[in-house]
This record gives C-alpha cells, sequence and structure tokens, in this order.
C-alpha cells in the first residue's frame, strides 16, 4: 500500500498529485446505498454490543471457562451464540469453511494463544466448542457444502481436531503427566433444521431433543437442570482425557457451565419449535460475504452473509465457494425481479490488531491487501477464458442444486468482474464499530 501524506508548504510551485488518504472514514452517503446499509448497520450492531458489555462481565464473572466457538461459515451457523444462550460477543468464533483448520495454521494460533493467556491470567481455562453441522431431514442436500454433504468426513475431521486441541494446550510434569490443562475441547454436531446442538463424549452423547417438552409445554428449568447435569457427568466422566489434570471441583464447575449452555439451547429449539423465534434455515441463502474478525462478529442474523475469516488456512479458496454461492444468489434475484444489475459484494474487516492492541494503521493495510488478493484472484477467475468457463459451470450446478431449471437461467455473459465489489474497513477491538476506509475502486 502506498498512502503519501502530501506537504507543499515548503515551495508551493511543485505541483504534487492529491492523494486520498485511506486512513478517513468514507463518506458512507458517497458509496452506493446497498454497500453502504451494511455500514450503517454496523454502527447500530455496534451500540447493541456495547450495551451488551455488563452482560458479558457477569458471565465472565460467572463461569470457569471462557467459551471459544469454531464453526462452519455456512449462514445457517451465525446463531451458535445465541442459540447456546452467550452473550454476543462473549465467545470468540472462529468460522472457516466446514472448520477445515489445517494442520499449522500459525495465524490462527497466535490469536487462539492469546485467549488462553488471558484466560489464564484470570485463572481460568478456555472451552472449545467445535461445531460441525447436518441436516436431520436432508442431509444429502442441506448439510456442510464444504464437505459436499458428507457428514462422516466432517466428523472425522472434527474428531482429530477436537483431539488434538485437548492434547495440545496443556503444561506437562517431569512424567509427561498432565499438571495444568488450560483447554478443553468437546465436539458439538448442529442439526440446523431443529436448532439443537448435540454434545458429543468419547462413547455417547447428549442431545437437547430428549429433553423437549412433549406437546410445546413450558420448560422446567429446576427440575431439568439438575436431570442434564446428571447426564453430562456420565456422557463426560472425570477420567475423560480431556479433563486431565483438573480436580474434581474444577471438573464439576466445567460440567455446569456446559448443562447451562444445553439448557439454554433447549429453550431456543423450544421456540424456533413453537414458532416464538423465526428461523428459516433455507441454506446458502448469503447475499454478500463478510471477510475478516473485528465488527462481523456483531452480524448474527441467519441467511443474510457468508464469513470467511482472515486467518483461514485457504481464504481465497474460501471466498470463492461463498462467492459462487452469492452470485447464485444474485442471479435467482435478478430472474425474479427481472433486474438487470448483478452484484456480489464482499466486505473485509479487521480490527485495529494487527502488530499490537489499537494498530490502526498496519490493520488497515492488512485489510487493503486481503481484499486486494481478493479482487485479484475475481479478476483473474472472471477475465481468464479456462478458468470462467470453470466458474460458469460450478454456477450453473449450483443454480441447478436449487432446482432452477437450467433452460430457464439467464445468459451468464452479465457476470464480469465490476459485478464484483470491495469494501474495505477497520473497527476497534472495544466498539466493533465498522469504519468504511476504502472501497474497490482504491484498491
Ligand atoms: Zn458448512
Amino acid at each position: 500500500m502506498q498512502t503519501t501524506i502530501v506537504t507543499s508548504d515548503t515551495d508551493p510551485r511543485i505541483s504534487v498529485p492529491e492523494e486520498k488518504l485511506i486512513y478517513a472514514e468514507l463518506d458512507l452517503d458517497g458509496i452506493d446505498p446497498e454497500g453502504a446499509e451494511i455500514y450503517r448497520e454496523g454502527a447500530r450492531l455496534s451500540e447493541s454490543y456495547i450495551a451488551l458489555e455488563p452482560e458479558r462481565q457477569v458471565y465472565w464473572n460467572a463461569n470457569p471457562c471462557v467459551p471459544k466457538l469454531f464453526t462452519c461459515m455456512d449462514e445457517k451457523e451465525q446463531d451458535t451464540e445465541l442459540a447456546l444462550g452467550l452473550p454476543n460477543g462473549l465467545a470468540n468464533v472462529y468460522q472457516t469453511a466446514g472448520n477445515k483448520l489445517g494442520d499449522t495454521n500459525l495465524v490462527l494460533r497466535r490469536e487462539f494463544q492469546s485467549g488462553i493467556d488471558r484466560a489464564f491470567a484470570a485463572g481460568k481455562r478456555v472451552l472449545v466448542l467445535f461445531v460441525t453441522h447436518e441436516s436431520k431431514c436432508d442431509p444429502d442436500h442441506d448439510s456442510c457444502a464444504a464437505w459436499s454433504h458428507d457428514g462422516r468426513a466432517a466428523d472425522e475431521n472434527a474428531i482429530r481436531q477436537v483431539r488434538r486441541f485437548n492434547r495440545d494446550y496443556v503444561d506437562r510434569g517431569a512424567h509427561l503427566e498432565v499438571v495444568q490443562r488450560h483447554v478443553i475441547a468437546v465436539r458439538l454436531k448442529s442439526y440446523t433444521d431443529f436448532e439443537t446442538r448435540v454434545w458429543h463424549g468419547e462413547t455417547a452423547c447428549i442431545d437437547p431433543l430428549e429433553y423437549m417438552p412433549r406437546n410445546g409445554g413450558p420448560i422446567d428449568d429446576k427440575a431439568l437442570f439438575p436431570k442434564v447435569l446428571r447426564h453430562f457427568s456420565d456422557v463426560f466422566p472425570q477420567r475423560d482425557p480431556r479433563f486431565s489434570g483438573l480436580h474434581a471441583h474444577e471438573w464439576s464447575a466445567v460440567l455446569g457451565q456446559m448443562s447451562h449452555m444445553f439448557l439454554a439451547n433447549i429453550h431456543f429449539a423450544h421456540d424456533v419449535a413453537t414458532g416464538k423465534t423465526k428461523s428459516t434455515k433455507a441454506g446458502h441463502r448469503g447475499r454478500c460475504v463478510l471477510v475478516g474478525r473485528g465488527a462481523w462478529g456483531n452480524f448474527i442474523e441467519v441467511n443474510r452473509y457468508f464469513k470467511v475469516s482472515d486467518f483461514t488456512p485457504d481464504m481465497l479458496r474460501e471466498c470463492r465457494i461463498a462467492g459462487k454461492y452469492v452470485a447464485k444468489n444474485a442471479i435467482l434475484d435478478l430472474m425474479r425481479r427481472d433486474d438487470t444489475r448483478l452484484s456480489v459484494p464482499f466486505h473485509v474487516n479487521v480490527p485495529y490488531d494487527l502488530i499490537r492492541p489499537g494498530d490502526r494503521c498496519n490493520s488497515i493495510a492488512h485489510a487493503v491487501d486481503l481484499a486486494r488478493a481478493i479482487k485479484h484472484d475475481w479478476d483473474e477467475r472472471l477475465s481468464g477464458r479456462e478458468p470462467r468457463l470453470r466458474f460458469l459451470t460450478e454456477l450453473v450446478d449450483a443454480l441447478k442444486h436449487d432446482d432452477v431449471n437450467p433452460l430457464e437461467i439467464p445468459s451468464l455473459d452479465i457476470l464480469s468482474p465490476d459485478s464484483f465489489r470491495y469494501y474495505v474497513s477497520v473497527s476497534p477491538r472495544e466498539t466493533r464499530r465498522p469504519e468504511l476506509v476504502a472501497t474497490g475502486g482504491d484498491l
């Protein structure tokens, strides 16, 4: 990134090109209204995020573990925090396509380690919830697209990752025994059509559906909690290696925290089943791609966006998957509205944290680099004859997957590099308010 702060005080005759300072926040009235809306919404969501701070503090003080969630970027999974009764912003949510973290993701490990250090300084542990998603009613079409709807492959990866989390984040003594455990990791399977998260132990699991009241009646928390806690201690006994290094009272406090999340999920699923909470998880309905972290943690509405973290091992690949679905949905919109404009927006945001906390300047440079890389990738894909053909074929397949008659698909000539739009923003960690600093024209 080349940004020059120009001062011509010394010699006014020297004509210097006027360069735009990308450090300044852009005026939202000066960009397209559809793009601007995300940032207006981001400002509103930031207010709610700030207002939730007391609630997050209460949770933090009352619980032995700091939850960190690993979920798919799929837009059906955006409400994971909510479904587990966690105040928004309390848990770090790490989203990648199908939780494919890779084996040596150093950026993620650095970010994760700093969370462990913060938890340790406060006398806490990190509770990793590694969530894969499936559909109970339509597993072959509406499960995780990143795994081509192959639930077993997604599970095998999750089992391996959970074991690794439990094995790697411990301090060991002279005989390799665990003396201090920093991470407890559990695999959860999210059934998106029921909004249930099933907790998997080594040999058994615990499913919220078993606890749903018959005939939609009310939930009696007082009666239910001891039963749930007992069930949790059967499925997650103290001898389970993931609790090695914990005293009995610490193990039971962790189970208490897990049971509360489970109970919150019963309520959430019950509210959806009884129509109190609206849930329309039709699958892959996102209209834009949110890349990075920071402000996007506040965007938890389902069916509106795909998210791709900036730490994923293959960010461009994930942007290609998400961009394909957004393009597909834009084409479906076109077919319904008879519109001629087709847009596939990518919004990049990172918190001020690149070199050190509060580092706005380098974080902007990082965000601009990410946007440039994504733009370059799409420019190449849509301009080259072969890659374009390959992409359009995939796009048509995605449309056919949605039962669109191939004969009704409009000409895809309208899809050009200009259809892809880019917006770059940064956000302070404390407020998560996105500050738009550049758009596609600046890249
Ligand atoms: Zn998925």
